[in-house]
């Protein structure tokens, strides 16, 4: 099946796979297989540009206008007629130094145009961004020129004939005819496509768009995504730790992914391990977010209901993913309502492990590339890809590592005196201790096949910053 088809049917979908072992998965093809399976959702909204800020767009954005609109000036300094700068090679009087004198013969400034007429041998006194007098293609920067009559004051009032007498000379073997103009279009021309429909909008995107003139753009509705917490040991903030208990922290550090993603969270609290409760919880997320995330109660083995209650309401396969921290996880599809088999309906879940950096490093290697492309991200753009980014970095220290699954360790990256980046692992790498993520500025991830690493070796690293 090809990746461009979503399946229907996970089970159907996984019975196609020579070689799918749901309790040793790769982490590609766990990746793989869920990319496979999601789709986008399929509404529109129309929002001011502003509040469009890391939105997905979710039409082609195509320019109405040229920008920029006319040919102007790049500098500040004189516009003149390109040709001119041949008559100094010809103007045998001049040859030492190789200068053009040329009559200034008036000012253009930014929003207020030279309207007169140029002629051979004359130039006009230019600010940057204004429009370039007709016939005129060249501009010399003003520092290079040398002012060779007394009526300086003309030129540097506001005035737009500055006096017949004020001559400049330049050097013209500086310059070539077209230096210093912007060409109308040269930004964008009129009719060609601004910013592809899949585009994460940045602030570089809203300049854009503004400088179009367009005030208003389609983008994807926000993703509706439910959270909650499963385990009889856990404690929501403000009700006291008893013997046993823990406080719910999963649904905080998915609250500030999601957060970041730009998604509607719907967090439906701790979820105690009980099937009424669950039942209740799954019918209801799938009735109203295109996906659920849920944390602990599926582990391999776990004598718990919420697994139990996966497979009842849903398409979903348990896995045991070969990567650490990690390993178990649920994906697959949870219906609204079982007699409803429309696959349109219900919503995608991504049952996560319970321990806190499990979670994250699940979140971020499998949910994030779904979630985005549920969002349409990336739908039509091959140059704004939103997949993770890794970077090379030197491993300051040996590195255990098991080949045959991938290991993600907690580092800190910084930048050698080489100017290389050097990464070190974070004290106590257990996958339930959150503070080796809190210190962490990136993930060491250490691939499928790769075994132990010298110290010097080379690593790939995601970085925190700048992370969505
Ligand atoms: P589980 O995957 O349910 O077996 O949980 C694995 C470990 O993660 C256990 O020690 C749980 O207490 C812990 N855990 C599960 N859910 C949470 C949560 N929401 N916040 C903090 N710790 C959790
Ligand atoms: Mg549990």
């Amino acid at each position: 099946m090809s990746a461009n088809t979503p399946a229907a049917n996970l089970h159907h979908l996984l019975s196609c796979l020579s070689d799918y072992d749901p309790n040793s998965l790769p982490v590609a093809q766990a990746q793989q297989i869920i990319q496979q399976f999601v789709t986008p959702i399929d509404s529109v909204e129309k929002l001011a540009i502003r509040q469009a800020l890391g939105r997905v767009l979710a039409a082609d954005v195509l320019s109405g206008i040229n920008v920029p609109a006319y040919d102007n000036s790049a500098m500040d300094g004189y516009a003149f007629i390109g040709s001119d700068l041949q008559k100094k090679a010809t103007d045998h009087s001049d040859t030492t130094n190789q200068t053009l004198t040329l009559k200034v013969v008036g000012a253009a400034y930014a929003g207020r145009a030279f309207e007169g007429a140029v002629q051979p041998g004359e130039c006009v006194r230019i600010m940057t961004g204004a429009v370039m007098p007709s016939s005129c293609d060249t501009v010399i920067p003003q520092e290079w020129t040398i002012e060779i009559s007394d009526s300086k004051q003309a030129t540097e009032s506001k005035q737009s004939n500055p006096g017949n007498s004020t001559q400049i000379r330049i050097p013209a073997t500086k310059i070539n005819a077209g230096d210093n103009r912007r060409l109308k279009g040269e930004d964008l021309a009129i009719g060609t496509t601004a910013l592809r429909k899949g585009k994460i909008l940045r602030p570089a995107d809203l300049g854009l768009l503004a400088s179009l003139g367009v005030a208003e753009v389609a983008v994807q509705r926000r993703l509706r995504v439910a959270i909650f917490s499963t385990g009889d040991e856990l404690r929501s903030l403000g009700e006291t730790l008893d013997l046993g208990g823990v406080y719910d922290s999963n649904r905080y550090t998915l609250y500030g992914m999601l957060t970041r993603l730009g998604c509607e969270i719907i967090d439906m609290g701790v979820i105690k391990d009980d099937p009424i409760s669950l039942e209740a919880a799954f019918r209801s997320a799938g009735e109203n977010a295109d996906a659920i995330i849920t944390s602990g109660g599926v582990s391999v083995g776990a004598a718990d209901y919420t697994k139990q209650m996966m497979e009842k309401l849903g398409d979903v396969a348990f896995w045991s993913i070969a990567m650490r921290p990690g390993r178990p996880m649920a994906f697959g599809k949870i219906q609204s309502n079982k007699s409803d088999q429309s696959a349109s309906k219900g919503a995608y879940l991504f049952g996560l492990p319970g321990n806190p950096v499990a979670v994250m490093v699940s979140f971020y290697f499998f949910v994030r590339d779904a979630l985005l492309h549920m969002m349409g991200a990336g739908a039509a753009s091959t140059t704004s890809s939103t997949s993770l980014t890794l970077v090379p970095a030197i491993s300051s220290a040996a590195l255990r590592k098991r080949a045959g699954r991938t290991e993600y360790q907690r580092g800190i990256v910084s930048v050698a005196t080489n100017g290389q980046l050097q990464v070190s692992i974070t004290g106590s790498q257990g996958s339930g201790i959150l503070r080796s993520m809190s210190e962490a500025n990136c993930m060491v991830v250490l691939h499928h096949d790769q075994a132990d690493i010298a110290a010097g070796e080379q690593v790939d690293i995601l970085l925190f910053e700048g992370l969505i």
